[in-house]
């Protein structure tokens, strides 16, 4: 049975989807859109979708010319239009592949079934128009078609979308989800309402409704209406486009402290006479406020050989504002660098310049900056890399030990375990300077774990060889406690290496804050049945609230070295800091003074109630191997 197919075609539709793509292309072009493979592959669906479009319209042309042309034509037109229409789709099953970011093993499938379905419909649509049973053009001008491969195979690659999108939907951010969703579902309604009306206008119309919300949901970069400058990412963007062009740039960063809280900007005339002179003095400079309070602009030095001056002008104008506003500032210039190859270096090397600068003043990057964040850098890659490959064993981190002097066995048995780098590139490296930096790259948990790890070795060796070791503390930090596992982790540790709990103590200073507070009382409580001891270090240093100290387990106070020097020098503090170690005595806290550095400061905080003595007078930090050294047999006890 043949059945008589005719549909009205006008070429409205597919001259829409061409200036729908030329209109994706300026906003693609005006907005800064990471170039990734995504948008790789997004660029290629719009160059099928407008074949698909321009070749439709010439089909169609050849169909009301029948007559005239070889019949070949528009049977070839027909084909490559849907196979364009068929590859779009395909693209698409990619498309959503790279967004729910399968696994190599699921991902070869979806896009494998799409191109089977493409060549297997394929050579059936041309085995049926030679064949009969398929798409025929007849003498007098009638399309006569016995099955819709068309809409099958349509149906096909659409289920194949719906079935990834639903079962990987969990990989996804749900509105983003429910957004394809309906996209698909639009797209079937228009379909089917075409086909009702017996049009066939706006089939490819419909291909383009994924391709909007791709670009919108997945690549906008969304202008700041006001500004006309874009977030970070596109900062980076851009600067990763400069980089590869091999283009030279300066960039000029303004830091507005009082606006960089959440939800302020700056006030309208600044922001206005911001935009207009950076309009006003430079060639082409793209401006970008990051947050609130942050703005970069980025100069390409080739279109303003004048850069300097009309930087200073620029400045002048800043000033001139300033002394009216009023508002704190930071403002850093940095040229383009042949050893910086990354964009994340330049917003790292403007924040590490911002963190060591006081408030309003302007800072050019000179070669001394440029040294000083290189060598930040360095350390900072190292911690990383040492907090990426998790080994106990690093041997970048070293232990150092100070022994402690117990004056009620008169003997060294305890030490505080204390930690050093030592890189290849720098050699040693001390706590001051790279904890900080540590904890603001969140490394430090792994370190301390490192130290725990080599302090309990050598615990177990000297124990093994017959010292005698009451314990040796290790130093921790609030962000350590804020780590879920602590607990776990630092019992593991302890386990593994086949000691007593009660050989391991942990040195902690006050936290002011009440959640830090209770991470604390919880891991201490998670920790204290094991018989590990717990000191407070730094004592009078901090607020020292003594309701907080007394609600945690301490066994031990350490009174801070400048609590030694004050009561060293007057006769007061002296008065003070021995009421409170009396008092922590009697309260059956055990008083450590650390900093003891000469016979004067034994003999006074000998005096002041003092268990644990710890200072320079004893020993200075030594490698924990050499801690035999201090240390007695128990044969010798
Ligand atoms: P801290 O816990 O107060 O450690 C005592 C610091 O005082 C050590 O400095 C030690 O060398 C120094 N010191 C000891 N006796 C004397 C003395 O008589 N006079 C003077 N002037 N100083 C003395 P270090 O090793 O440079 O450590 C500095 C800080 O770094 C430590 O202060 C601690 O807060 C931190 N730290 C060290 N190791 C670690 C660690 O493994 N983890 C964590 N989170 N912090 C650590
Ligand atoms: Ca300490
Ligand atoms: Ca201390």
């Amino acid at each position: 049975m043949e059945t008589l197919i005719s549909t009205s075609y006008t070429p409205v539709g597919d001259i829409l989807v061409i200036a729908i793509i030329g209109i994706f292309v300026i906003l693609i072009r005006a907005a800064y859109i990471k170039p990734s493979k995504e948008f790789r592959l997004f660029k290629w669906i719009l160059v099928v979708l407008t074949l698909a479009a321009y070749t439709n319209i010439v089909y169609h042309l050849a169909l009301s010319n029948f007559d005239h042309i070889p019949a070949i034509v528009p049977y070839a037109l027909r084909f490559l239009y849907h196979q364009c229409l068929f590859i779009n789709l395909e693209c698409y099953i990619f498309y959503i592949e790279y967004t729910m970011q399968l696994l190599p093993s699921e991902q070869k499938a979806f896009p494998l079934a799409g191109l089977f379905g493409l060549i297997g419909f394929g050579v059936i649509d041309i085995l049926g128009t030679v064949f009969g049973f398929g798409f025929r053009i007849t003498d007098d001008f009638r399309i006569t078609s016995q099955v819709n491969l068309f809409l099958i195979e349509y149906l096909f690659f659409v289920g194949i979308a719906l079935f990834m999108i639903v079962k990987f939907r969990d990989r996804v951010y749900k509105p983003i989800i429910g957004a394809f969703i309906l996209t698909i579902a639009i797209a079937l309604i228009l379909m089917y309402i075409q086909g009702l009306f017996n049009q066939q206008s706006f089939t490819t119309s419909t291909f383009v409704f994924p391709a909007l919300s791709v670009l919108y949901l997945l690549h906008s970069n969304p202008y700041d209406l006001e500004m006309g400058s874009l977030k970070l990412d596109s900062f980076e963007s851009d600067l990763q486009h400069r980089i590869q062009a091999g283009k030279k740039f300066a960039i000029l960063s303004i830091l507005l402290h009082e606006f960089e809280a959440a939800g302020h900007k700056y006030p309208k005339e600044m922001r206005d006479i911001i935009r207009s002179y950076v309009e006003g003095y430079f060639n082409g400079a793209a401006l970008f406020q990051i947050t609130g309070g942050r703005m970069e602009m980025v100069v390409d030095l080739d279109l303003n050989p004048d850069y300097k001056e009309r930087t200073k002008q620029i400045l002048d104008v800043f000033h001139d504002h300033y002394n009216l506003y009023k508002y704190d500032y930071k403002i850093i210039i940095v040229r383009s660098e042949d050893g910086i190859t990354n964009p994340d270096d330049y917003i790292a090397l403007i924040q590490y310049v911002e963190n060591r600068m006081p408030e309003n003043q302007i800072k050019y990057v000179d070669e001394d900056i440029l040294n000083k964040f290189s060598s930040h850098k360095y350390i900072v890659d190292e911690l990383n890399d040492i907090n990426e490959k998790q080994d106990l064993n690093d041997d970048r981190v070293l232990v150092y030990c100070q022994p402690v002097y117990n004056l009620r066995t008169g003997r060294y048995d305890t030490a505080e375990a204390l930690m050093r780098l030592t890189l290849p590139q720098t050699g040693m490296v001390y706590p001051d300077r790279f904890i900080p930096i540590a904890e603001k790259h969140n490394c430090i948990h792994m370190l301390s774990l490192i130290i725990l790890a080599k302090t309990c070795k050598q615990i177990r060796k000297m124990l093994n060889e017959g010292y005698v070791i009451k314990r040796i503390s290790v130093n921790f930090s609030i962000l350590d406690i804020r780590e879920k596992e602590f607990s776990q982790n630092v019992q593991r540790i302890v386990n593994d290496c086949g000691i007593p709990m009660d050989k391991i103590a942990i040195e902690i200073t006050e936290s002011q804050n009440q959640k830090d507070f209770d991470a604390v009382k919880e891991t201490f409580r998670q920790l204290k049945s094991s018989g590990i001891t717990f000191y407070l270090d730094d004592f009078g240093t901090g607020y020292s609230n003594f309701e907080r100290i007394m609600e945690l387990p301490f066994d031990i106070i350490k009174f801070d070295r400048s609590l030694v020097m004050a009561s060293r020098s007057d006769s007061k503090s002296e008065t003070m800091v021995s009421y409170l170690a009396h008092m922590f005595t009697d309260m059956n806290y055990s008083v450590l003074y650390e900093g003891i550095e000469y016979e004067e400061d034994e003999k006074l905080c000998t005096q002041m109630y003092a268990r644990y003595l710890q200072g320079y007078k004893y020993a200075k930090p030594i490698p924990i191997q050499e801690l035999d050294k201090y240390f007695v047999k128990a044969s010798h006890v």
